[in-house]
């Protein structure tokens, strides 16, 4: 998989300069400032997209040395495409990103470096036993075998961070009385490699995940976490040629199975009012706004509030991109300001639907000292379908 220079240099050059990606302001359209990176650090140029672009191009050209210093900015940023969203010009400034921080492979950086060699060395970013990623099975009161047509691809955070992810999904797959399997010794996905800008450690997991896959016998793959849906729905066919079955996640699966009626909630205790966080893979890239608001609107005693960025302009949680990594305090400071957006909605409950997301707001909700709950949607479900 090389990189197309000329191609790469020649969307670096779209950029027009405008300035749009600072912190445009639309009401009409939704937006409320872009950026989370430049909201929330000191607004040098270089903390929004066009200045990121400057340094890439001056990097790229040799007009920049190529230390680690001079290319920090590229990677103080969640890759979370809402520049791309608004940007006029004819190119991808997310995406664009992305591809420049895998060219510049030579340039030191402790953090991508580290994270690659955990995920190659352990199957997971997190240096566990792999192995770890079925304990929570042993919690469930039923067996999950390894190979079937159902596949539920559960992710290294799930299985090993948030494992009520995990557990909730299996509890909603065997509610509708659909038989599904979980791999013995599930790889990562490569999702953090392939934003961080390790694509040839990217295209070795990508193997890695589908021998695997070929091996369980699955026809159908469902997953709970949004950066596995977007790298193995998206990133597999178009980076590494790999074609694997349907991919899907959870909730857009449930969002089927409430319409046909095989699954029927009972209400939640108490009156509630949920509002939803998009994640960024799940919406902007994949565009799967609806089946997790149906989801939510088919629990009954439930209203949803939306928060006043949502869907296409939703900002983001703060930890993609590897920024939960890079800059640890940034991404929670984006994350409280995503909470405070929760808060100001009035709802009681801040749901979303990837344990990535859950993780990094529930840090913010911390630093805010706010006690809201923040809930995967498909824990919210499985609460109602037990
Ligand atoms: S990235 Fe797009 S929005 Fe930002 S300055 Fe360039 S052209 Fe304008
Ligand atoms: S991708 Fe998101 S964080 Fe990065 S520059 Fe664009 S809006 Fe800012």
């Amino acid at each position: 998989m090389e990189p197309d220079m000329e191609q790469l240099m020649e969307e670096l050059h779209q950029c027009r300069r405008c300035g749009i990606c600072r912190n445009a302001v639309y009401d009409a359209k939704g937006f409320d400032g872009i950026c989370p990176v430049y909201e929330n650090s000191t607004g040098f140029e270089t903390s929004f997209m066009r200045g990121k672009i400057i340094v890439a191009l001056a990097l790229l050209n040799g007009e920049l040395e190529k230390t680690a210093k001079s290319s920090e900015s590229l990677f103080d940023c969640t890759l979370c495409g809402n520049c791309t969203q608004i940007c006029p010009a004819e190119f991808e400034p997310a995406h664009t990103l992305e591809l420049v921080r895998g060219v510049l492979a030579e340039v030191p950086n402790q953090v991508r470096e580290e994270i690659a060699h955990k995920i190659l060395s352990n199957n997971n970013p997190y240096e566990e036993d792999n192995s770890r990623k079925r304990k929570w099975i042993s919690e469930l009161g039923f067996d999950i075998p390894t190979n079937g047509e159902i596949l539920y691809f559960v992710g290294c955070t799930a299985g090993m961070r948030i494992p009520e992810v995990a557990k909730n999904t299996a509890k909603i797959l065997k509610a509708a009385d659909l038989p599904f399997a979980v791999l013995e010794e599930e790889p990562c996905c490569g999702s953090v490699l392939l934003r961080t800008g390790k694509p040839e450690a990217a295209a070795e997991t990508a193997e890695r995940v589908s021998n695997a896959i070929k091996e369980s016998g699955a026809k159908k793959i469902v997953v709970s976490c949004a950066g596995c849906l977007k790298t193995l729905k998206e990133d597999f066919p178009n980076k590494f040629d790999i074609e694997l079955p349907e991919v899907l996640h959870i909730l857009e699966l449930a969002d089927n199975l409430l319409q046909e009626g095989r699954l029927k909630p009972k209400a939640l205790p108490g009156k509630n009012t949920v509002t939803y966080h998009d994640p960024c893979h799940m919406g902007r890239e994949l565009g799967v706004y609806e089946s997790p608001r149906r989801v939510i609107q088919a629990i009954p005693n439930v209203n949803l509030a939306e928060m006043e960025t949502n869907r296409e302009t939703a900002i983001c949680c703060g930890a993609g991109g590897g920024l939960r990594s890079y800059n640890s305090e940034l991404a929670k400071k984006i994350a409280s300001r995503r909470v405070q957006d929760a808060v100001e909605t009035g709802a009681n409950i801040l749901a979303t639907a990837c344990p990535f997301c859950e993780h990094n707001l529930q840090s913010g909700a911390e630093i805010l000292g706010e006690d809201i709950p923040i809930r995967d949607v498909v824990s919210l479900l499985a609460e109602c379908v037990e």
